[in-house]
């Protein structure tokens, strides 16, 4: 690696993700607080309020899950010995609702308990057998005949407590409940922290009664826009000049992707106020700067940052749009060793590493750019295992024709219902061209050996 830019090269899109995985990986395994060098810094919050944010304590099992034999279906709890042979008779000894001690009732040879699904299995029963494979023997006051018709019987059967049923289909020793403890037995890990809170484990802290939850601080995450036509967002722009529209839709990114961010505004095209911002940007946890990165006379960024003795992982990859990208640091090779070498709990002398993305500038590419390689740097950050990019397939509506040698990530409509999703590329004016994000849901990702995809062909969608 190196601190020249023009050394540390174009790589691969699959090469440039690898990378970029492989810091994220290193600063989670060193669980320190990037600004303060000291161990990651935790919230405890009320359950609904940490959603978004990833788990700093395991989710343990307070008791055993079911903590007691449930039944899955409404029906009778029998002895599955004396529905072998059907149809069988039984006598009705009780009923059993969700919420009932099990010790309200018992199941004799030749007997059976009504019951129903979330309750508790009553001693003597091992097995459930549904209501809609039972009949009622004998007239009850809502009926006039037996009925032969399962469905009619579950309708209707409920109505007064039969006498006796008749059982239809035998079951098995152990069907249509759980037993206690299958589920997690008392003290077993149901979730390790570094993960995010989304709704299922909410649902499972929820379960095991913590209403309140420790979590990971979000991390501060920088935006700085560069270029001498960029003027802020509720500025009147002159007949040259561009809104910062990147520093709205990357904070909402960061967002999105678990962090807080800072917007610093705009740097002109200009080393010292440029060197100045990035600067304050290192007081994040990481800087992202959109503009400047590519081969123009007044694309400074790089230049600036290797001035600063920063260390570039790679200044470009091969996809498109966002091939200009740059990935870098000052001073965590430095970090991550020393972190590596002391037990995690010490705190460490070494300043902390200030990791940076030069995103492109174009709107389009600045969003796909921060999708595909800074969203696995902010988990880290956040305290969450990595996720890996996943690609969804859809058939692709309309042949696409590209040029090889990039990794292209179109912007592109998906429709169609349930497992027949259909994918087309948008019509759009090159990656600057915002407008066309409207009309569209999903990237398509066209390999770079691929000069045609016909209509019909499986391909690669990327979610936004
Ligand atoms: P650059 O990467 O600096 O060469 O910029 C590429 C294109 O993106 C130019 O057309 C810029 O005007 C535009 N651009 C740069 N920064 C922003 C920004 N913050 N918001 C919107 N567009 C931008
Ligand atoms: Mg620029």
């Amino acid at each position: 690696m190196s601190s020249n830019p023009s050394k540390a090269g174009v790589v691969s899109f699959e090469e440039a993700r690898r990378i970029v995985e492989e810091h994220a990986a290193k600063l989670l395994a060193a669980p320190i607080d990037l600004r303060t060098n000291d161990l990651r810094a935790t919230d405890t919050l009320d359950l609904l309020a940490a959603r978004g944010r990833v788990l700093a304590e395991a989710i343990l099992a307070d008791r055993d899950f079911p903590p007691f034999a449930r039944a899955t279906r409404d029906g009778y709890a029998v002895r599955a010995t004396d529905v072998e042979r059907v149809p069988a008779r039984l006598e009705v000894a009780g009923e059993i609702k969700a919420g009932d001690s099990a010790a309200t009732c018992a199941v004799k040879a030749g007997q059976c308990v009504a019951i129903m699904t979330g309750a508790p299995l009553p001693s003597g029963a091992d097995a459930v057998v549904m209501v809609e494979d039972t009949t009622i023997t004998e007239p009850s006051k809502h009926t006039e005949n037996s009925h032969p018709n399962a469905a009619e019987s579950a309708a209707l059967g409920w109505g007064t407590l039969q006498k006796y049923i008749e059982v239809q289909r035998s079951v098995k020793s152990g069907e249509n409940f759980v037993l206690r403890g299958a589920e997690a037995r008392a003290g077993q890990l149901l979730v390790d922290k570094g993960r995010w809170l989304d709704h299922a484990l909410i649902g499972i802290a929820a379960s095991v009664g913590n209403s309140r939850v420790t979590v990971f601080r979000k991390p501060r995450v920088a935006v700085l826009s560069t270029g001498d036509e960029v003027v802020e967002v509720d500025a009147a722009p002159g007949a040259a000049q561009i809104r910062n529209s990147n520093s709205y839709s990357l904070a909402a990114q960061i967002e999105e992707a678990g962090g807080k961010a800072v917007r610093l505004g705009i740097a002109p095209d200009e080393p010292k106020r440029l060197r100045e911002l990035i600067e304050k940007g290192f007081e994040c946890d990481l800087l992202l700067i959109t503009g400047g990165v590519s081969m123009g006379k007044y694309d400074l960024v790089e230049q600036v940052l290797a001035e600063m003795k920063a260390e570039f992982y790679y200044t470009g990859a091969r996809i498109q749009p966002g091939k200009p990208v740059v990935f870098g640091s000052c001073g965590a090779d430095t970090f991550v060793r020393a972190v590596a070498a002391n037990p995690p709990s010490a705190r460490t002398r070494v300043s902390a590493p200030h990791y940076f993305f030069g995103l492109p500038g174009n709107p389009v590419s600045t969003m796909v750019t921060f999708r595909l390689f800074a969203q696995p740097m902010i988990a880290a950050l956040a305290g969450a295992w990595p996720e890996p990019l996943v690609f969804l397939k859809a058939r692709l509506k309309a042949e696409v024709g590209t040029k090889t040698g990039l990794t292209r990530f179109l912007p592109a409509v998906i429709s169609g219902e349930f497992e027949n999703g259909e994918v087309e590329l948008a019509a759009w004016q090159g990656s600057g061209d915002t407008a066309a994000l409207a009309r569209t849901n999903c990237y398509l990702v066209i390999p770079p050996d691929r000069e045609r995809i016909g209509a019909g062909e499986w391909v690669s969608v990327l979610l936004p």
